[in-house]
Parts: C-alpha cells; sequence; structure tokens
C-alpha cells in the first residue's frame, strides 16, 4: 500500500503559474509572499518530492502555515488540489518530527468515545475553577495563564452533558415521511450542544423518524488536518462498519456540522484510496451523507413549515459561508432560503472569505495567523449592523466567536438550524 494522497510532482507540475489563485488564498493575505502562496507551495511540495528541498524546520513552518480553506482550489482553472497537497506533506511532517504530544492525546481520546466522555464530564465539573463562563457566547475564558490555552481566548464551553447523552436511540415519529440518522460532530457533542437538541426538535416536526447513532465516531477531520493519517483511518473505518448496521435502513445520515460532512463525502475516500474495498463500503455510506440545511431545504417541507408556522423574528442575521460547505460542497443558497423565511437577512461584504480557523496546529502553534485572518471577518460582520452571525460550522464558530471578542465586535453567533429551530417555537 503506498499510502499517498496524491502525486505531489504531477500536481506540482500542472500548475501553469497564472497566478489566479494568490487574491484569495488566506496565508498570501497575511503573509504576502511566493512562498506562502498556492503556486508557491506546489512548486515546493513537487522540489521535496524530487529530492531538491529537504523538509526542514523552516519548510516544516512554511507547509504549517496553509489555512485548508480550498480557496485557491476553488478559483484554479486546473482545480489543483493545493489543500489535499498540503495534507500529504503534513503526514509526512508527523512522521519526522512527530506529533506533539497534546494533539496526539486529543486525538487518542477521539478514538475512545467512553473516555471522552469522561474527561467532558470532569471538564464540566472543573471548569470553573479554571475558566469564567460567557453563556450568551457559549464560551468560557481563562482566568490565568494556562499553557497552549492562550490567555484573553475565549473557547468553546463544555456542556453538563453531551448531545449523545441527551436523547434516545430512537425518536419514532407517527407516520413518519422519512427516516434520517444525525451525525453530530464533536463540538457540537460536547460544547454547541444546543445545535443537536434544534435538529432534533425541526426534524420532529416535520414528522421524520429519527435515529441518533450513538456509537458514532469523530469523522477525523482535525487528525486529518494535522497529518495523522493511522487515526483518521482507523476512525473512518470504524465509523464505516458501524454505520453499516443500519444505513440501508435510513434515507440520509444528517449532519449540521460543514467540516465533518465534507470530511466524510470527500475526504474518506481520499484517505482509503489505496484500499479499494474500503473506497466501496465508504462511498456507499457518504451516498447518504447530507448538510443539515441542504437536506433538510431540498427533502422536507421545512420551507413550508417555517412560513406557515415559523414566527417573523426581529433581529437580523447575516451568513457567513464556511469553506468546507460553500467550496467544498457548494452549500450556500439553502441556508439562506431558510434562513429568509423568518429573519431579516444582510449579506456581509464577503461571506466567502475564510474565517480563519486553519485546523490544530493554527489554533495552537500559529494562533497569531488565525487571529490575523479572524480580524478582517469580525470587522466585516460588525459592518452589516446584524444581531447575529451565523454559519453550519463549529470551527467558524469557535474561531469568529474569538475574533468578534477580541475585536470588540458584539455579534452572536448561531448555527442557522437553532435559528430555524426558534423561529418555530411557540
Ligand atoms: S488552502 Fe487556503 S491558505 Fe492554503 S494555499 Fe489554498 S487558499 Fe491559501
Ligand atoms: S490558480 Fe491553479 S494553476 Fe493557477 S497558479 Fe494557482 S494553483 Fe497554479
Amino acid at each position: 500500500m503506498k499510502n499517498e494522497l496524491i502525486d505531489l510532482i504531477k500536481t506540482g507540475d500542472d500548475c501553469v503559474k497564472c497566478g489566479k489563485c494568490i487574491p484569495v488564498c488566506t496565508i498570501h493575505a497575511i503573509s504576502p509572499d511566493e512562498t506562502t502562496s498556492p503556486r508557491g507551495f506546489l512548486d515546493l511540495l513537487a522540489a521535496h518530492k524530487r529530492g531538491d528541498l529537504p523538509l526542514d524546520k523552516n519548510t516544516k513552518r512554511i507547509f504549517e502555515s496553509c489555512f485548508l480553506c480550498t480557496n485557491c482550489v476553488d478559483v484554479c482553472p486546473a482545480r489543483l488540489p493545493t489543500d489535499t497537497a498540503i495534507e500529504e506533506v503534513r503526514a509526512e511532517i508527523a512522521k519526522e518530527f512527530g506529533i506533539t504530544w497534546y494533539k496526539r492525546a486529543f486525538f487518542w481520546l477521539l478514538k475512545y468515545r467512553t473516555i471522552m466522555d469522561v474527561m467532558a464530564k470532569m471538564g464540566y465539573v472543573f471548569k470553573t475553577c479554571a475558566f469564567a463562563d460567557k453563556k450568551e457566547q457559549k464560551s468560557m475564558l481563562a482566568r490565568f495563564y494556562l499553557p497552549i490555552v492562550k490567555t484573553g481566548r475565549l473557547l468553546p464551553s463544555v456542556s453538563k452533558t453531551s448531545f449523545l447523552n441527551s436523547h434516545a436511540e430512537h425518536i419514532k415519529s407517527e407516520n413518519p415521511k422519512q427516516k434520517a440518522a444525525v451525525f453530530i460532530g464533536c463540538m457540537a457533542n460536547y460544547s454547541y450542544t444546543n445545535i443537536g437538541d434544534s435538529l432534533v426538535r425541526v426534524m420532529e416536526k416535520l414528522g421524520i423518524d429519527i435515529l441518533i447513532p450513538k456509537k458514532q465516531l469523530c469523522c477525523g477531520a482535525p487528525a486529518y488536518f494535522t497529518g495523522d493519517l493511522d487515526t483518521v483511518r482507523w476512525l473512518i473505518k470504524k465509523n464505516i462498519e458501524y454505520f453499516e448496521t443500519f444505513i440501508d435502513n435510513i434515507d440520509a445520515i444528517v449532519v449540521p456540522e460543514a467540516t465533518c460532512s465534507s470530511m466524510m463525502v470527500h475526504d474518506w475516500e481520499v484517505a482509503l484510496k489505496d484500499e479499494p474495498e474500503w473506497v466501496g463500503r465508504s462511498a456507499k455510506i457518504t451516498a447518504k451523507v447530507h448538510l443539515a440545511t441542504k437536506w433538510l431545504n431540498d427533502n422536507t417541507e421545512l420551507q413550508e413549515l417555517l412560513a406557515k408556522e415559523g414566527r417573523q423574528m426581529d433581529y437580523s442575521v447575516t451568513y457567513h459561508d464556511p469553506c468546507h460547505a460553500r467550496k467544498t460542497q457548494g452549500v450556500w443558497k439553502e441556508p439562506r432560503a431558510l434562513l429568509s423565511k423568518n429573519y431579516p437577512l444582510i449579506e456581509m461584504g464577503n461571506p466567502n472569505r475564510c474565517c480563519g480557523f486553519g485546523g490544530v496546529t493554527i489554533q495552537t502553534e500559529r494562533f497569531e495567523l488565525a487571529q490575523m485572518a479572524g480580524a478582517p471577518k469580525a470587522k466585516m460582520i460588525e459592518e452589516t449592523g446584524a444581531d447575529i452571525v451565523s454559519a453550519e460550522c463549529s470551527a467558524c464558530r469557535m474561531q469568529l466567536t474569538n475574533a468578534m471578542y477580541k475585536n470588540g465586535v458584539e455579534t452572536i453567533f448561531k448555527n442557522p438550524i437553532e435559528l430555524i429551530d426558534e423561529a418555530l417555537k411557540r
């Protein structure tokens, strides 16, 4: 098994250096240098693969500065997968330099739900010792200096009970029109639990039979973006084996998280590409995986329900397009179509601009880059004057909530599913 995600030399050679990707590149906007640009990355990666450029601390730092936002892929005439090329070299970086202990510990916990549940419970019990609660933002703020965490930074708060432990496995509808499973994602499971609660209420109102598969594990995205491909493949295979036990009995797996659904729909196959049997098994599962707003908009009567029974809300909303919704899944019209039924929608200057989350490494070791990328987005949100900023992604939520806090912007973040649920509440 070759275990490579992509042919780096061919991808580098295929780049015609047209430069169309440069104006949209998130890291290039912060660090306007050819080495930190999509075509620069591709050139360096091909040179490295040919043996002309060693993977040292300097090149590692360059390759770790990409936000994996896929802006470049979106505009590239050849749709060159710079993001996958970076993911490929990150796997090599992980092998060559090792993965920092706290990331290894985190990825290990993602594999074992029961232990993660206990850790989250302990986190909830003890969080007030070290963190002040910021309830409105569903966040917490360190009271004193803590390594890794960074002082003065808003982090997602831990909930008392996880989403998966808050609901029955099967929520039956009397005359079900459809049957759908919920894949919740780790952040919405442990922190932003209201997203899943809202999704369940909305699906109940639509008469959908709901399955909440309790043994679902992380989709693998955090480990994938860090280059820990062994963990990624382990998680994917465990999830596939589990989902195969019920996939024939459901119409869809609904995911209220863009990064998770994009990981499942696109990256599972890439990560498994040298194992054809698993690619086939994965394809059968992911054919039914859909981002929640897309599936609800296209396959249910949610629009009609919102028009008939939804309240007209007097607070305004601006919608941010997560990279993993609009660029990788083509989902951007659907959340707007649903939200505009009950909320005044105000478009921001460039809703498609990356929020600057960037993955685990940028959020820990290169946090200054996340702050630099987040500030203009926070300003853009403020300029709309909207009360709420919404996006179907908890990574965007974590990044934007902190960016707004640091830049004195008082707008609150909510997932579109939470807003839809609020409009339907009596
Ligand atoms: S993925 Fe984003 S940050 Fe990385 S090279 Fe492409 S546009 Fe730049
Ligand atoms: S848009 Fe594509 S082909 Fe053009 S420079 Fe960027 S990566 Fe190369």
